[in-house]
């Protein structure tokens, strides 16, 4: 299949993220979401790990599934946190079967107060080290241009992320909904000397609590005005609206930052996604 940085080579890419559904509902809905969204002919789509390795032989599946049936490229990510190095090396092999060109590699999170001690890896600078030495792939890592939230102070972070970067081929960053965040991320990268694309990642903002708690979580900022839009809606669809709405605003400015690509995260619904690749130069065929 293809290898991402060829893909930022040809031009802005646009990617869906999924993640492994735990039931048979879930999986029938997202071969509906897959169907839909693949119709926009997306570069790649990325399918996510339980850290701790709960989903790790679903996103194997997925992969599988996106690249064979949809004829989409396909990216695992992969979490080194709880995986002892025989683990993180037998899945690479896996993967290295399939013909896999790409994957993220990610710290992911312990539940807190649990400790692993068999981890081998403890950051996803390690991970990316140990996976260039044993495959011949792309190699992403996540971004945060908001900042970690374990971060012990907003220097160490940027350094760390400056350091982890520079090692890999390409980034994804956190979700978040000021386009001015990821210039500056990328503005103060580029003072360092790093130059990896870093593709910033959107989520259509349409569910309060979801984004709310997700936000909490990432110390990402919810702006007040978008939660106060979607508080005053009166259905679903009308939320739906805003969503796509903000989410087609925030990716217009990113390209015209000059991101290379828009990585939507879809929580495997089709609907807002579709709507803003379309609505932003990605129709349907
Ligand atoms: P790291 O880069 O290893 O570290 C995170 C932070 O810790 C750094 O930014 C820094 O502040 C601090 N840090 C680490 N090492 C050092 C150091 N040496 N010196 C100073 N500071 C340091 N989670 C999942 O479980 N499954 C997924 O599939 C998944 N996919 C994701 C996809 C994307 C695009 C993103 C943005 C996140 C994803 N996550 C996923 C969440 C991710 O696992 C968490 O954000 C996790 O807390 C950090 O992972 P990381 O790879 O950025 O970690």
């Amino acid at each position: 299949m293809a290898r991402i940085t060829r893909l930022l080579d040809a031009g802005q890419t646009l990617s869906f993220e999924f993640s492994a559904p735990r039931d048979e509902a879930g999986a029938e809905r997202l071969k509906q979401t897959l169907d839909r969204l693949s119709k926009h002919r997306p570069q790649f789509m990325s399918v996510t790990y339980g850290a701790g390795g709960t989903t790790r032989g679903p996103t194997r599946d997925w992969v599988r599934t996106i690249r064979d049936h949809f004829q989409v490229e396909a990216m695992p990510h992969l979490t080194c946190v709880a995986h002892t190095r025989d683990e993180i090396a037998a899945i690479i092999e896996d993967y290295q079967e399939d013909g896999v060109d790409n994957i993220l590699a990610l710290r992911g999170d312990l539940p807190q107060g649990v400790e692993s001690p068999s981890q081998a890896f403890d950051t996803a600078a390690e991970l990316t080290d140990f996976i260039r030495s044993r495959a011949d792939w792309d190699i992403g890592v996540a971004a945060h241009p908001e900042g970690h939230p374990m971060a012990a102070s907003v220097e160490a972070d940027l350094s760390h992320q400056a350091r982890k970067l520079a090692q890999a081929d390409f980034a994804i960053t956190q979700f978040g909904y000021r386009a001015e965040h990821y210039d500056q991320f990328v503005n103060q990268l580029d003072a360092r000397g790093i130059d990896t694309p870093v593709i910033p990642g959107i989520m259509p903002p349409t569910n309060v609590a979801g984004i709310e708690r997700m936000s909490a979580i990432n110390t990402t900022e919810f702006p007040v005005e978008i939660r106060e839009r979607l508080e005053a809606a009166s259905s679903a669809a009308e939320r739906r609206e805003i969503g796509v709405e903000v989410a087609v605003r925030l990716g217009r400015e990113l390209l015209d930052f000059g991101a290379p690509g828009l990585h939507i995260y879809t929580m495997n619904f089709a609907r807002a996604a579709s709507e803003v690749a379309t609505a932003l130069g990605w129709p349907a065929d």
